[in-house]
């Protein structure tokens, strides 16, 4: 009998779980590394792994693994599940839904919480003109039919993305995503008519917000022309590109200019969405009002589901079976995304996030103050990173922050590392982890940098 034909713990995941950090093997353990080795043999390499376990249940803020392990969970899977791993709504609902029907394909066969998936959105998102909203899978496939739209909208083709950016791995999302390796080499040709123009990364620049957003205006007035510019494409705070905070200003400079431009100005929420910079959505913090947004990660518990919402005008532009897809708000997403909603609503997770989000700069900024090392604290809410440099320089430490990372892992703290460099630990708890976790995680985090 091999270790994994042994029984392991039957628990269910949810908020239920222990939520303590427990480590019963090292990490990985041994029914993880066999659970490795066949991996090696059956799932392609070019498929990367930030945490080697495997798990077996998680809620909260724990992740517990085949060996038993309970790892505490700053990572969310990628910003996924901020109302916690099955949540108790979204598991209700999936299981209620899962027994009436799993698929009708929302354009074969319409179904009722497609359209309340959309309504809430259309409230939810920042502006009070008439939206409309269409269901997708992926957070790419999203942001890839809202340049679809902004383009049938304005008859106008090229796009604008920014230093840093990440949108996705899809053939025109790779092309608006900035980082080559690992997520563009070897993959092209890709789409045109895609032009990349400096951010605010105030860390790295010492521009003000309107300085920064005048200097990208000027390269597309002077290099791309607003009469071929369909729409600007940002993420109001930057995720896999570094969790890059602009300066005041620079957002809604960018976007004042857009709108007076006839250039249609989207907004890629996809990580920052849903309550976790500590408000329904970061554009609300920074004073601007897209005219489309896209959000999918955080949406809805972990199922996949992602949108695209913004003005009615726009959004009825493409013709008639112009947007849509087999899967695009498949019904378990959808009463999923209903109830997450309804627990970021009812239980104030946006407050959490900000809570959350005090306790985390509190520490990091201690840790600055003595560690030269961390050249910068940034983030909104429960979406806050170090950047790790050269003391005394802005020059990345890429080696440094791949040692601390590793060295968490080990010790039963799952963190997510970003940046073009490589060199940022970013830290993204489920809005549900108990406060003393978040605090166990963060004093760890903090003595593994002094030590490494
Ligand atoms: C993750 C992400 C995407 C891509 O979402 P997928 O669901 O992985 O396709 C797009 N934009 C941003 C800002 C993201 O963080």
């Amino acid at each position: 009998m091999t270790l994994l034909d042994q029984p392991t713990s039957t628990g269910r995941g949810g908020p239920e779980l222990p939520q303590e950090r427990r480590l019963v093997t090292e990490i990985p353990g041994p029914r993880s590394r066999e659970w490795l080795t066949r991996r090696a043999a059956a799932v392609s390499a070019a498929v990367g792994e930030t945490v080697p376990v495997f798990v077996q249940a998680a809620g909260g803020g724990v992740v517990v693994d085949v060996d038993g392990n309970s790892l505490i969970d700053l990572g969310s899977g990628i910003a996924v599940v901020g109302v916690g791993n099955a949540a108790p709504r979204v598991v209700a609902a999936v299981q209620e839904q899962v027994e009436r029907f799993t698929h009708t394909c929302f354009t074969v066969a319409p179904y009722d919480s497609y359209v309340e998936v959309c309504e809430a959105l259309n409230r939810l998102t920042p502006g009070d003109f008439e939206k409309r909203s269409a269901l997708f899978n992926s957070g790419a496939e999203a942001v890839e039919n809202a340049v679809k739209i902004a383009r049938a909208a304005t008859h106008k083709q090229a796009v604008v993305v920014f230093d840093h950016a990440y949108h996705g791995r899809t053939n025109l999302t790779m092309a608006l995503t900035a980082k080559n390796q690992p997520y563009k080499n070897g993959f092209g040709p890709f789409a045109p008519e895609v032009y990349r123009v400096p951010l605010s990364y105030p860390f790295r620049d010492g521009l003000s917000g309107a300085e920064a957003a005048e200097r990208a205006i000027h390269l597309i007035e002077k290099q791309v022309g607003v009469q071929n510019l369909a729409a600007v494409l940002i993420e109001p705070i930057q995720g896999e590109g570094g969790f890059v905070v602009p300066a005041d200003g620079f957002l809604p400079g960018i976007a004042d200019w857009a709108q007076s431009n006839g250039v249609v100005f989207i907004a890629d929420e996809v990580q920052t969405g849903f309550a976790r910079t500590g408000t329904m959505f970061a554009s609300e913090q920074f004073g601007i009002v897209p005219d489309l947004v896209v959000t999918a990660k955080g949406i809805a518990g972990g199922l996949p589901l992602s949108a695209v919402t913004g003005r009615a005008e726009l959004m009825d532009a493409a013709q008639k079976g112009g947007l849509g897809g087999t899967y695009g708000g498949n019904p378990l997403a959808c009463v999923a995304a209903l109830a997450a909603i309804e627990t970021f609503e009812q239980d104030r997770l946006a407050d959490r996030a900000q809570r959350l989000g005090e306790m985390i700069q509190q520490r990091l900024r201690a840790l600055r103050a003595d560690d030269p090392r961390v050249g910068d604290v940034r983030g909104r809410g429960a979406m806050q990173a170090i950047e790790l440099v050269v003391p005394g320089t802005t020059e990345p430490d890429a080696a440094l922050t791949s040692r601390v990372a590793q060295r968490m892992h080990q010790q039963g703290v799952i963190v997510l590392t970003c940046g073009t460099d490589s060199n940022v630990i970013r830290l993204l708890p489920p809005l549900t982890i108990p406060e003393e976790l978040l605090a166990e995680a963060l004093d760890l985090l903090v003595e593994t940098v002094r030590a490494a």
